[in-house]
């Protein structure tokens, strides 16, 4: 670390830095920040932090007892490439002012699950790769009503709304995978984030156009171990807001923005490492997974009900897990199908890139959470030997939109609600409680926290109501 530290600090002179950032999210996953004159920042700044206000912060401390520390991360550097001022980065963690890491902090979660990882000898290193879709709206046509826009534009208005004007280069509903411009208007700006990325030091792999019309979009970067992945999503979500706005745009993570059109999903890829030996490959098994790997995925589909309250918090994220929409719905997994909640890549896949895509989640989660609960559901399922082709969780291989309902009988679906995915969290979480990854304190807060975002939806009269009812 002292070599770390070090490193930070002579970039800091090399560069001409003059004011360093810190960041930290709240329990919710929204990012905050504090900046300091660089000549304010020495060696003690990496052992002391920087003090904030934590009662301000939404799920942290009351005001009775509000004083935080946060300290900074010095292997997590990144030069911001949106303030004017040369300003460096550090994403930190955060302390209890007699310096305990604060319990609720969701980085402290994440390196704690990593940590856990090791504890059981089971592996050595988890592997995360999220792939965050997004949509990228006109400030002009979209950006200044709340009040229902995004209800009003439903798919079909969505499409005559984008590209040009008149009749040509629309992208059709669910028809932008992948077409070249001038349909494709969006790619300048994917570019411009891809370049970003990378100044930020994440590997960008690839951007495209997706699916859904009206600039949903798409860019994945390179897989980490679980807690830089989460700092890394942190980042790219940042990036891809501020280029956004550069460009009089908005970008929204929220899972089902337009009706009647695919949604942002957050596919997460996973394996297990032994150093440098790949747990998940084995020749010859179902997709060419190992015996571990088939355990861990049991673990995931077998607590996926209880997960998805930390992987799709929204009330919004449910609207997303309906058929019809590359979203899944059924808790099966399966190779190359899209359609079950775990996919299994085979195309062009090596021992090392074995790998599960769990596509339950959602980009409104908290990824430091949502990272360290799937791992623990994962370390379950291998712990407890859940063999997922003994729970009904298949493999199944066919579209499961189209199941007979005989068939959708023995198999399991995501919960229909957040509600749904609360009394599930609430029945089935000791698997979390593993290693003191989370504590009591962390899920009951967050329930009381999504118990109270759903109430406040529940109550709010919707826009789908006025077309039903207004004149019954
Ligand atoms: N947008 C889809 C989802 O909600 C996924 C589309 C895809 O990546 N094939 O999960
Ligand atoms: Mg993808
Ligand atoms: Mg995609
Ligand atoms: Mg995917």
């Amino acid at each position: 670390k002292k070599e770390a530290v070090h490193q930070v600090l002579e970039r800091i002179k090399a560069q001409n830095i003059q004011f360093v950032d810190f960041r930290i999210v709240d329990l919710l996953g929204r990012q905050h920040h504090v900046t300091v004159p660089a000549s304010e920042v020495d060696e003690r700044t990496f052992e002391m932090g920087v003090a904030f206000d934590g009662s301000s912060l939404t799920g942290y401390r009351s005001i009775e007892e509000s004083d935080m520390v946060m300290v900074p991360d010095p292997t997590s550097a990144f030069v911001d490439p949106f303030v004017e001022a040369p300003t460096l980065s550090l994403v930190c963690n955060i302390y209890t002012p007699e310096g305990d890491p604060y319990t609720r902090d969701p980085r402290n979660i994440a390196r704690k699950a990593e940590a856990y990882l090791k504890e059981t000898g089971i592996a050595t290193t988890a592997y995360f790769g999220p792939e965050a879709e997004f949509f990228l709206f006109d400030n002009v046509q979209y950006g200044n009503s709340m009040k229902g826009a995004f209800y009003f534009i439903d798919s079909e208005e969505a499409a005559w709304n984008t590209g040009e004007p008149g009749l040509g280069y629309k992208v059709r509903v669910k028809g932008g995978y992948f077409p070249v411009a001038p349909t494709d208007t969006m790619a300048d700006i994917r570019n411009e984030m891809c370049q970003l990325l990378e100044r930020c030091g994440i590997r960008v792999e690839r951007h495209h156009h997706e699916v859904a019309t009206a600039g949903q979009g798409e860019i994945n970067f390179r897989f980490d171990t679980l807690t830089r992945a989460a700092d890394n999503l942190l980042l790219f979500k940042y990036i891809v807001r501020n280029v956004a706005k550069k460009h009089g745009k908005t970008a929204t993570f929220m899972p089902k923005p337009i009706v009647g059109d695919n949604g942002s999903g957050m596919h997460t890829h996973q394996s297990l490492f032994n150093g440098d030996t790949p747990l998940f490959y084995e020749k010859g098994g179902y997709a060419n997974l190992s015996q571990l790997a088939l355990y861990y995925i049991g673990g995931i589909l077998k607590h996926a009900p209880a997960l998805t309250a930390l992987t799709n918090p929204s009330t919004n994220s449910f609207k997303r897990l309906v058929p019809g929409y590359e979203a899944p719905v059924n808790l099966v997994f399966s190779k190359g199908n899209r359609s079950a909640a775990i996919r299994v890549p085979v195309a062009a896949v090596s021992p090392k890139a074995a790998r599960i895509e769990f596509r339950t989640p959602d980009p409104t989660c908290n990824p430091y959470l949502a990272f360290a609960a799937m791992l623990l559901a994962g370390l379950d399922g291998i712990r407890n030997r859940i063999d997922p082709t003994e729970h009904g969780f298949g493999p199944i291989d066919k579209n499961l939109y189209e199941l007979s309902d005989e068939e959708k009988k023995s198999i399991k679906s995501v919960p229909a609600s957040l509600d749904e995915a609360l009394d599930a969290l609430e029945e089935d979480h000791a698997f979390l409680l593993a290693g003191d990854v989370f504590t009591k304190d962390v899920i009951e807060t967050w329930i009381a926290l999504k118990r109270e975002e759903a109430r406040s939806v529940n109550r709010t009269t919707h826009p789908k109501e006025y077309e039903l009812y207004y004149d019954l």
